[in-house]
């Protein structure tokens, strides 16, 4: 018996489409990687949503489109293998409004979720801190009742697109006298709130898509704390399984591969090892992807997944180096500067979301059931 791959010819069909729209954004902006993340791009967003590619897989009754997840990984591995830009949308779509909808009051879904369907609204994911990365429990920004608000205080960084966001999923200290995991919560906060103030970062590669973000005496509704109080721990485990085994992991620099590969001379048989490599890896990682998607792979396991597809997004952007040669450090010509780009980039595959250090550590501890 074999085993069938192949798409069914609506999926395929639909796969087409999104790759044809995808190259058309991503013809709009000079950068095609990374654009889930640093892509931003407003009208693209509302676009999405004209299309029915927004909250695809939410139920029907709460605005959503009631599609299969096939469906919504077909079309975002098309828009972003094409380097369109998505950002103004993607951390919205792929897990505050899953979130919301998981953990969310019906209140918190009615005013929240038609502003991420229609493509209006952003979103930033505030967890991050200067002296909270990897270890989450060690976060200090304070959330603490007044009445009927909290009053927040505190700073996140690496905020992504916080800059253009109009909320921000805030991960603070509620309770600082529980153990260090215990006494946190998630809150909604309005970015345009009096005593918020974003200070975009440049990175390595010129770019500023994310962001400083501090909070000075932040007035936020108690029907902004979203699930549990003190409970935000549990949440944030699941919120991870969201962030870490999507398509965005493996196909970020795709199209520079596609690109690069178009001009590369194959006759060399490094280079050509090295493709065959890349190939090998793209479709394990792909398959990956899937058995995430699919809600087939073991719990916990996204970690694995999100490590071996980064690895491949920096094996990418290494090859794409040595296939160009010097010239993708002269950034003479816009597919030099893109490589030049990537490479500088690259770092940051693995860091994000989660480090490999981290997540190998998940993987033996939480997986593997190894002794710490
Ligand atoms: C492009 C980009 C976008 C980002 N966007 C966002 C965002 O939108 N929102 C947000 O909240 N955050 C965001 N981040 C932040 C990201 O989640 C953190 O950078 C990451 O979790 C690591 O935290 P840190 O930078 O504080 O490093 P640290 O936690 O200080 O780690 C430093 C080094 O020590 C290692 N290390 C730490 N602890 C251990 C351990 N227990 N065992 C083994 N090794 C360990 C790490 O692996 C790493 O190599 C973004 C980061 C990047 C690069």
């Amino acid at each position: 018996m074999t085993l069938d791959f192949a798409l069914s010819p609506e999926l395929e069909a639909l796969a087409a489409e999104a790759r044809e729209v995808g190259r058309e954004w991503a013809d709009r902006c000079a950068i095609r990687e990374d654009s889930w993340i640093a892509g931003h791009d407003a009208e693209v967003a509302k676009d999405l949503a004209a299309r029915g590619w927004l909250g695809m897989t939410w139920p029907v009754e709460s605005g959503g489109g009631g599609r299969s997840a096939m469906e919504r990984f077909v079309v975002f591995e098309g828009l972003i293998s094409a380097g369109a830009p998505i950002a103004a949308a993607w951390f919205a779509d792929r897990q505050i409004g899953p979130t919301l909808l998981e953990f969310g009051t019906p209140d918190q879904q009615a005013r929240f979720l038609p502003g991420i369907l229609s493509g209006e609204a952003m979103w930033g994911i505030g967890m991050s801190e200067p002296d909270a990365g990897s270890d989450v429990a060690a976060i200090r920004t304070r959330a603490v009742l007044d009445g009927e608000e909290y009053i927040v205080d505190g700073q996140k960084i690496w905020t992504s697109g916080a800059a253009h966001a109009d909320f921000v999923y805030l991960v603070a200290r509620t309770d600082p006298d529980a153990p260090p995991h215990k006494g946190l919560s998630e809150l909604v906060v309005d970015l345009g709130s009096p005593g918020v103030k974003v200070v975009p970062i440049v990175d390595m590669t010129g770019d500023d898509h994310f962001c400083e973000v501090y909070f000075d005496s932040v007035r936020v509704p108690v029907t902004n704390l979203v699930g549990e109080l003190n409970g935000s721990f549990k949440q944030i485990m699941r919120q991870m399984e969201h962030e870490r085994g999507g398509i965005d992991r493996l196909v970020s620099n795709r199209r520079l591969y596609e690109d690069v590969m178009a001009g590369a001379d194959l006759s060399d048989p490094v280079l050509r090892q090295e493709a065959a490599a890349l190939e090998i890896d793209y479709r394990l990682g792909r398959l990956l992807v899937l058995r995430e998607v699919l809600g087939q792979a073991p719990r916990g396991f996204s970690a694995a997944t999100k490590t071996f597809c980064t690895e491949h997004e920096q094996r990418v952007a290494d090859f794409c180096g040595r296939a160009l040669g010097p010239a993708a450090l002269v950034a003479d010509t816009e597919l030099h500067a893109r490589a030049a780009r990537n490479i500088t980039y690259a770092p940051g595959y693995t860091i994000m979301g989660g480090t490999t250090s981290i997540l190998r550590n998940i993987l033996g501890e939480r997986v593997l059931g190894l002794p710490r």
